[in-house]
């Protein structure tokens, strides 16, 4: 009986000990389990979903593409022309490690979009088509206008930014331009952009065809204190041009910053974009 009894504690005693093993088995194999969906999770956050939108211009289809690194946040990116990839490179880069979303015409390569109604052609430039004073100014420019093909354009236009979140509170638009074109000198004094200008900053140590251009005071001064070249957009005076920087200017609801870089400056492109967002986090 006291054997049986011993026996039987013994083997309880086994028995428990067994399912405490299996237990602390079972929560390794869970932990381990938590592990690898949580580096598979981060994994997919460095690639995006991709989605492809067609927006109609005219008579012709424009493809713009929706890259989401995990949820929309408070930054969205936004690049209209098609042949200024240096800076959507570095916007891919910094999206992959932060999460965000970027809009991109797809445009083959070009950075005027052509279209057609009846059987005329027109051609604009993405980035003068938020007002109809500016699409029609920009169709003139590259060819032949008509009351229906501004219409079409600037239709285009609101089309494209319904495409932006809700809850985005900073739009940051992505262009890169050639050594001696535009650059933060035109929007000094004697600039051809002195008159659209609210306050300019020069750092001389600076490649001046690197800099930002923002609707937003804050902004500005933060990225100024940064130590970068930075123009603060004069968004009562400035010029009605279409552009997407006097839209958001003039509407005054969200931050807006053009990150204009060199061709090819994709790593200072890439700084740069990483200063907007520790600019927006500061308080
Ligand atoms: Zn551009």
């Amino acid at each position: 009986m006291q054997t049986y009894l011993k026996t039987r504690k013994l083997s309880t005693c086994k028995a428990g000990g067994g399912k405490r093993l299996y237990l602390s088995y079972m929560l390794r194999r869970i932990w381990i389990g938590i592990c690898m969906l949580l580096l598979m999770v981060s994994a997919c956050a460095q690639r995006p979903d991709v989605e492809r939108k067609k927006l109609a211009l005219g008579e012709t289809d424009v493809w713009v593409e929706l890259s989401y690194y995990g949820q929309p946040r408070a930054i969205t990116a936004i690049n209209v022309h098609d042949d200024e990839c240096s800076s959507v490179e570095a916007a891919r880069e910094w999206l992959s490690e932060n999460g965000g979303l970027l809009i991109r015409i797809e445009n083959g390569g070009e950075r005027l979009l052509k279209f057609t109604i009846g059987r005329q052609q027109y051609k604009v430039d993405p980035n003068r088509i938020y007002s109809k004073e500016g699409a029609a100014k920009s169709l003139d420019r590259f060819g032949e206008v008509s009351g229906e093909a501004v219409e079409a354009a600037y239709r285009f236009g609101r089309d494209l930014l319904a495409l932006v979140p809700g809850q985005t509170k900073c739009m940051v638009a992505l262009h890169n331009n050639t050594e001696g074109g535009l650059s933060v000198h035109t929007y000094r004094q004697g600039g051809d952009g002195e008159m659209d200008t609210k306050e300019v900053i020069h750092m001389p140590e600076r490649d001046p065809d690197d800099f930002f251009l923002t609707t937003d005071s804050v902004m500005y001064q933060r990225l100024a204190a940064a130590g970068y070249n930075a123009v603060w957009q004069h968004n009562e005076e400035v010029r009605e041009d279409g552009s997407m920087s006097v839209y958001y200017g003039r509407r005054g609801e969200m931050v807006y910053v053009n990150c204009e870089t060199e061709h090819g400056h994709v790593e200072q492109c890439g700084k740069m974009l990483r200063e907007i967002e520790k600019a927006l986090k500061e308080n």
